[in-house]
């Protein structure tokens, strides 16, 4: 195989999963990360910040939908609808799909992701950003949800990991909760990706305890992303996407949604929200939270 690319992508300080790439299709080094767009040789075209996928054609479906769905259709008539980060536009795909939004305010960090989004990555916002209802913003999810003077019914993080001294570690903790919970209407909630139960399962159970302690009621879904080569997870505040049964989530669907859904129907809701006993007990047994005095990182 010499002569070939591969992406050596370190899972934790002492793990790195390999994945060939046939070609590199783009690349750029904004002043916060530095972006790749690559064509791998089992998952097509795949999108790499600062080393780490973020997303690949093969399963970015399963990532985006289970970010998104189980929160909207918990909500009663969601509207307003905020989404941090989420360059590639898919997250926004996934909200417009809702036939109750009339608004999505989309606000990344980095001008160049929604730039090389918008000119490589049609595939996955499938033309989200040109909208009527999508109002793009460039700044930082952190400010803008200080100085907003807006209410949203749904706020959805879709931000890289919370790595040490990253643009986004802040915004996993209980002061950025407290924060995003004045912004929102009564009854409105939030999700989060969560990192991965498989490589940082203290991370997860801790983005799970923090969203509990400041939004009161929280549920955990968990999916395999062969991308990321592990389990993958999602904390939810404000709602209770689990209490929701198979039949009331596929005709809340039917009711709801315009557009095909690949991934999440109500027999993947029930699988996605039944965590397995060993994750369970990690619920009981950590009851850490994550604050800006004591954050909580992926291991990197
Ligand atoms: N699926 C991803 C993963 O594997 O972690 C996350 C997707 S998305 C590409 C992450 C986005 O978060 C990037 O576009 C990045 O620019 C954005 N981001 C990071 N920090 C941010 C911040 N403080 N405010 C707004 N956006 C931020």
């Amino acid at each position: 195989m010499l002569g070939w690319h591969w992406l050596i992508e370190w899972q934790t300080p002492y793990e790195f999963h390999g994945h060939l790439i046939d070609k590199v299709l783009a690349e750029e080094k904004s002043s916060y990360q530095h972006i790749m767009l690559v064509e791998f040789k089992r998952f097509g075209k795949g999108l790499i910040i600062d080393g780490k996928v973020q997303s690949t054609l093969y399963d970015e479906h399963i990532y985006h939908e289970l970010l998104v769905h189980p929160l909207l259709l918990s909500l009663d008539n969601p509207s307003n609808i905020l989404i941090l980060g989420g360059g590639e536009g898919a997250t926004l795909r996934e909200v417009l799909k809702h036939k109750s939004v009339r608004r999505v305010t989309m606000v990344d960090i980095d001008e160049k992701v929604i730039n090389f989004a918008k000119k490589y990555l049609h595939e996955w916002h499938q033309g989200a950003f040109e909208d009527s209802r999508t109002k793009l913003i460039i700044g930082d999810g952190y400010k803008f949800v200080e100085e907003t003077n807006e209410k949203y019914d749904a706020i959805i993080l879709d931000l890289t990991d919370p790595i040490k001294d990253s643009t986004s570690y802040k915004l996993y903790t209980k002061e950025f909760y407290e924060k995003l919970k004045r912004i929102l209407n009564n009854n409105g909630g939030i999700a989060t990706q969560a990192t991965s139960p498989s490589f940082s399962l203290e991370v997860y159970v801790t983005i799970y305890n923090t969203v509990k302690e400041v939004f009161k009621r929280a549920s955990a879904s968990y999916t395999y992303m062969a991308s990321f080569d592990g389990l993958w997870g999602f904390v939810y505040g404000g709602v209770s996407p689990e209490s929701l049964s198979k039949d009331e989530i596929d005709e809340r669907i039917r009711q709801r949604i315009a557009g095909k859904l690949r991934y999440y129907d109500g027999y993947s809701h029930q699988i996605s929200f039944s965590l397995p006993k060993y994750i369970r007990q990690e619920f009981e047994r950590i009851n850490k939270i994550s604050t800006e005095k004591e954050p909580i990182y992926v291991p990197a």
